[in-house]
């Protein structure tokens, strides 16, 4: 395939913005050669500017969920732009997308609208660290949730139970704030609340990881953490950024039966436009400002068109009662497919699925954390990625992501993938 253009526009791009891009992740340091520069896309395909056709599994990181320019979020769109795109004053769509979200996902009463997935995990652990009187949080090893302070932490030396900072700019004094436990390991997190009682206002954890690749909960884990949260007085955030109105109506909450105290949303709640959102029961989230005293506030935050696009895209998720288990097919069938022709060519795997997240690791063994997932033999992802990428199929240009599968795709696109990686398998 030929990239010119995007080479040209990347040369073009990294004069006036660092690394050429708005988040680094696009710039494709994890897998070598210049990010592709997209012209259009529709359904479950990408254009870009050199004119190739490309299969989509990222989809935005997640957003669009049911295929890009969705017809429905794309007229919500342009209907309310045409009467003003923002007011910095109440509407009543924002109502409307609130009363949506509060029906669709299990114990939430209120919601808060925000810009950011990354906002939403911030303002989630300030209302748990100002409804508890606590300071320190529990994070888990690879997992993120967005780019604050509080979040760019790494595991300590030695013995020591405080995390350190991973990214210059973030202090030592917001580090000391952040316990960093291992992903699906209930007593690491017993041991963590045993050193710091009555320390730690919340554990925030993404239910189902999907930023060191895929990685599902163990049985028994989320319950654990439910129990050991009810037991110290700790608040449990779900951050469902990802796996929100994914994995089912009501996410991983619903998925697991398992009651999380705040759940954090980002991703498909804007249906492709800048939108985050935070929720809880009444009793936590009367603790924000205006009602309470803890402060939270966006000139942009509701904004008209990122509603309407939310508003569209949940609507459209939830009178579809099919629609997850569609996609949960797909990606099973694809699964299916990609272990047989991996298998055929001898190629050493593990693929981690839920629902429509999925993930393949070149390594063996079971990838449960951040230290079996970062096993995985780069080298060979590599080859992968850009092999894929030859035969027309995107996957996310790291191999500590998950796929996003999206309804668009037909069956014909995933044997198309399949047989893509087929090909691709011999050269690994
Ligand atoms: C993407 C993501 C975030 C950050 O959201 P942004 O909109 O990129 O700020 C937070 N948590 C999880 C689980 C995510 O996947």
């Amino acid at each position: 395939m030929i990239y010119k253009r995007s080479s040209a526009l990347f040369a073009e791009a990294e004069k006036v913005i660092p690394g050429g891009v708005n988040s680094p992740v696009r710039a494709f340091k994890g897998v070598g050669g210049t990010p592709i520069f997209v012209k259009e896309a529709k359904g479950a395909y990408l254009y870009d500017e050199d004119g190739n056709r490309l299969i989509d599994y990222i989809n935005s990181w997640g957003p669009m969920i049911l295929g890009h320019a969705h017809k429905p979020v794309v007229d919500a769109v342009i209907e309310k732009a045409k009467k003003g795109t923002s007011f910095g004053m109440p509407t009543e769509i924002e109502t409307q997308i609130a009363d949506l979200a509060v029906s669709m996902v299990p114990n939430i009463e209120k919601i808060r609208f925000v810009n950011s997935g990354t906002e939403a995990c911030m303002s989630a652990v300030r209302l748990a660290r100002g409804f508890s009187g606590k300071d320190k949080i529990i994070k888990f090893a690879g997992c993120y949730h967005g780019h604050s302070d509080s979040f760019l932490i790494q595991a300590g030396s030695g013995a020591s139970t405080f995390g350190t900072p991973n990214s210059p700019g973030v202090t030592k004094g917001t580090a000391k704030d952040t316990l960093l436990a291992r992903y699906n390991d209930l007593e690491n997190v017993a041991e963590l609340i045993e050193a710091n009682k009555h320390e730690i206002a919340c554990i925030i954890i993404e239910p189902v990881a999907g930023n060191m690749g895929c990685i599902p909960p163990k049985k028994g884990f989320l319950e654990g953490l439910r129990t050991l949260c009810d037991a110290n007085d700790i608040l449990l955030i779900f951050d469902e950024v990802m796996t929100g109105f994914r994995l089912s109506k009501g996410g991983a909450q619903e998925l697991y039966g398992i009651t999380a105290d705040i759940v954090c949303f980002g991703k498909v709640i804007g249906g492709g436009l800048p939108v985050g959102a935070f929720a809880a029961r009444n009793e936590i989230m009367n603790h924000l400002a205006p009602l309470g005293p803890v402060y939270q506030a966006g000139t942009l935050s509701g904004n008209p068109l990122a509603m309407a696009a939310g508003l569209a895209m949940l609507a459209e998720l939830n009178s579809d009662a099919e629609v997850f288990n569609r996609l949960a097919e797909k990606t099973a069938y694809l699964n299916e497919g990609i272990a047989r022709v991996l298998n055929e060519n001898g190629i050493v795997h593990t693929i981690n699925r839920v629902g429509s997240m999925i993930s393949v690791h070149f390594d063996e063994g079971e990838v449960i954390d951040f230290d079996t997932a970062a096993k995985g033999n780069n080298d060979t992802f590599k080859t992968f990625f850009h092999g894929l990428l030859e035969e027309g199929v995107y996957i996310a240009p790291s191999a500590f992501e998950t796929w996003f599968i999206t309804d668009a795709l037909t069956y014909e696109d995933l044997d198309f993938t399949i047989n893509a990686i087929a090909k691709v398998s011999k050269r690994l």
